[in-house]
């Protein structure tokens, strides 16, 4: 690509992101973002572009050459319920609403992917540009699978991104294997009898039980699972109908598990349902535990990790291209498309002075665009070789 272009690209791109910032929309409320979306890809001539795919997904089709291969590059659109603290003059124009994780950035990043192969192709075969709904909720790759997704728009692998924060700009992070979490969630609810604070022997209330119950789950993870099992178990929080006066007859536990392995996550459950009615058990109250799985691991194929990195090399300095040391326990629900065909995620650098992921400071660098948007034309070409 002439420097010429990419700066001309790099000043685009920079523009619709701080345009889809100032207009964030949550899971499966993104239509603006997708009209946004479409009405890009539709100028820059793609061959086909589908709307309301999974909801609010859309699905670009690029063709060139005769190859009957396939791929697809994945990018988010939804914002989180944060109130942003910005005083940049693109800071959200939606109450409540932020892009907090940088799903701005991951569209307009693909927009300009979209573009470039557009115009300039050097590929042979079907490039599909995915840009999902309601990746926070874990519930927008399985939408647009529900969708029809495979059948309508097939592809033999896909490669999607994420910035990632302290990780500096123009780095590049990925690994074989598990890289990023299941997430589970969990409510336990105890039931006992509530009463007066003066009288606790003549009630049954569930506040002791509740905090017991807190430190027992912590045994799960030290002495419950294998140390060789990456997991974490973490309640979040614990409310009671107690009150000044009165002891709660009702305490609601809730929290979040993650894990790498499906036979882990299912161990962390029974585990679970085992002390919470032991723990129940010795406190005459009763429990009830609500499991539900959230994400599925992130698994990268081992072949697409190591054409990944070949392609990095044409777009990072070499210097800078690392494999990601260990998993992260955070979770990404491009692991949904995994199921259907192998792919590979990788991370790229947010910055060392960005602030946290889904904190309200957070903004996407508008540096790290060049290069997420020329990582996804160096996969495309690789992996469609002419
Ligand atoms: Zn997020
Ligand atoms: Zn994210």
């Amino acid at each position: 690509m002439a420097e010429l272009d990419r700066e001309t690209l790099k000043r685009e791109m920079t523009a619709w992101r701080r345009d889809l910032h100032a207009h964030p929309e949550f899971g499966f409320e993104e239509k603006r973002t997708a009209a946004f979306v479409a009405a890009k890809l539709r100028e820059f001539g793609l061959d086909d572009v589908t709307e309301g795919v999974g909801g609010t997904g859309v699905v670009g089709t690029l063709k060139r050459g005769t190859g009957n291969r396939a791929i697809a590059l994945r990018a988010d659109m939804d914002a989180l319920r944060i109130a942003e603290q910005s005083t940049a003059p693109y800071r959200s124009g939606n109450p409540g609403v932020m892009h907090a994780c940088g799903h701005d950035g991951h569209t307009a990043m693909l927009l300009g992917a979209a573009k470039l192969l557009a115009g300039e192709g050097r590929f042979d075969g079907t490039v599909r540009f995915i840009f999902q709904p309601a990746e926070e909720w874990g519930r927008g790759a399985l939408a647009m699978l529900d969708d029809g997704l495979m059948q309508r728009f097939p592809f033999d692998e896909i490669f999607g991104l994420h910035n990632m924060p302290g990780l500096p700009i123009g780095h590049f992070e990925t690994r074989a294997g598990p890289i990023m979490s299941a997430e589970d969630n969990f409510e336990i609810v105890l039931r006992g009898l509530g009463g007066h604070a003066a009288r606790p022997h003549s009630g049954n209330e569930t506040l002791v039980a509740a905090c017991a119950l807190v430190t027992n789950l912590q045994t799960i993870v030290s002495r419950r699972l294998s140390p060789a099992d990456i997991t974490v178990v973490s309640v979040t929080e614990l409310i009671t109908d107690g009150t000044r006066n009165a002891l709660p007859g009702l305490a609601r536990i809730l929290g979040d598990a993650r894990s790498f392995r499906a036979e882990v996550s299912a161990e962390i459950e029974r585990q679970m349902r085992i002390i919470a009615e032991g723990t129940a058990a010795a406190y005459n109250v009763a429990a009830e535990v609500n499991y539900s799985r959230e994400f599925v691991p992130l698994r990268n194929d081992a072949e697409l990790v190591e054409a990944a990195f070949a392609a990095a090399r044409n777009v990072f300095d070499p210097g800078n291209i690392a494999l990601a040391r260990e998993p992260m326990t955070a979770s990404e629900d491009f692991a949904r498309f995994l199921d259907h065909v192998p792919g590979c995620f990788v991370f790229l650098g947010n910055g060392e002075a960005s602030a946290p992921l889904h904190n309200s400071s957070y903004d996407f660098n508008d540096d790290g665009l060049v290069f997420g948007a020329n990582f996804h034309v160096a996969i495309a070409r690789q992996r469609l070789e002419v």
